[in-house]
């Protein structure tokens, strides 16, 4: 079994990114700049907004933080996107999910401007990925690609079993993986809530993506030797080992699934860093504007 180290790898695409941030600025252009909405102060959000922020700092990134509280209305978010949408200072900019009940996340994503929407969910960039046309591919699905390209992971001809069929992670990793592009051409089973007898399909999956949520739900006995696994969960879950009193646990029993796989991310330290650093990389693109 070998780790896919997630961590060095979004550092390595993040020292790249710095790199060309410096010769940017270097040939008189203007500093990339993201900005972020956070709405409430949701312990997850507010961690998750903390390590963009930082990273932004890291690669040489202009950031804001724009902070609005949980009772917030839906008018007045909005007002809030209308100005970053017209603000030309700021060329990609992220809502932290998920949002309060009484605010339609819909309506939001699609209030955010296509060409700095750089988490990728507005509809105009999913139906531009599907069609294969230039587009912000979301963060966390780009992410895994890229791990899988870095690592060699052969995907073409593989089966590849996706568990969970969210908009941000599943459903379009699906269709990037069974896209017919050198970092897809995979035959893909997409999993959800509703799947009769999952083993079933776990057990051929030559790649297996865990994106649901579930502390600890894939076992070993669920999975054949020799898989690919990617656990992109991380739930939060209380913990006597650590200062914060919480740690993040992944979706596969890990010590008992990790000898069975040539290649597994840890939880943390896999596709969590990648998520950030494919954000920076859709930001400096739309800095770029090398989309549309
Ligand atoms: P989500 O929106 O809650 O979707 C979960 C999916 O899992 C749904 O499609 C659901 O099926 C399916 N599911 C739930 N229980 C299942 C079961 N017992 N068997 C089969 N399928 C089941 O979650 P998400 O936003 O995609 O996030 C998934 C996990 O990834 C979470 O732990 C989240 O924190 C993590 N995440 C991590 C990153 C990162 O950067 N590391 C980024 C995004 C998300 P139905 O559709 O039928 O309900």
């Amino acid at each position: 079994m070998n780790l896919i180290d997630g961590k060095k790898i979004s550092l390595e695409l993040q020292e790249t990114i710095a790199a060309e941030v410096k010769k940017l600025k270097a040939d008189g252009f203007k500093t990339p700049h993201l900005a972020a909405i956070l709405v409430g102060s949701d312990g997850g959000s507010e961690t998750y907004v903390a390590s963009k922020i930082a990273a932004c700092e890291r690669v040489g990134f202009n950031s804001t933080l724009i902070r609005h509280p949980e009772y917030v209305t839906k008018e007045k978010l909005l007002q809030s996107i209308h100005e970053l949408n017209n603000n030309p200072d700021v060329d990609g900019f992220i809502v932290q999910l998920p949002l309060p009940r009484h605010i339609n996340e819909h309506k939001v994503i699609e209030s955010i401007l296509p060409t700095k929407d750089v988490d990728g969910f507005h509809p105009m960039n999913i139906g531009r990925m599907v069609l294969n046309l230039p587009c912000y591919v979301s963060a966390t699905p780009y992410g895994i690609v890229h791990l899988l390209d870095k690592y060699k992971v052969e995907t073409a001809g593989k089966h590849c079993v996706v568990i969970g069929r969210s908009h941000i992670v599943g459903s379009p990793l699906s269709i990037l993986l069974a896209k017919n592009t050198p970092l897809g051409n995979c035959t893909v089973t997409l999993c959800h809530s509703k799947t009769v007898d999952l083993k079933s399909h776990t057990l051929k999956a030559d790649i297996l993506i865990c994106a649901l949520g579930s502390p600890d739900f894939v076992t070993a006995d669920m999975v054949k030797d020799g898989v690919v696994i990617i656990d992109v969960g991380t739930t939060r879950v209380e913990s006597t080992e650590t200062k914060s009193g919480y740690k993040l646990k992944g979706d596969v029993k890990f010590d008992e699934v990790a000898p069975k796989c040539s290649l597994i991310t840890p939880v943390p330290g896999g596709v969590g860093p990648m998520t950030i650093a494919s954000l920076l990389r859709n930001t400096l693109l739309a800095a770029k504007k090398e989309m549309y």
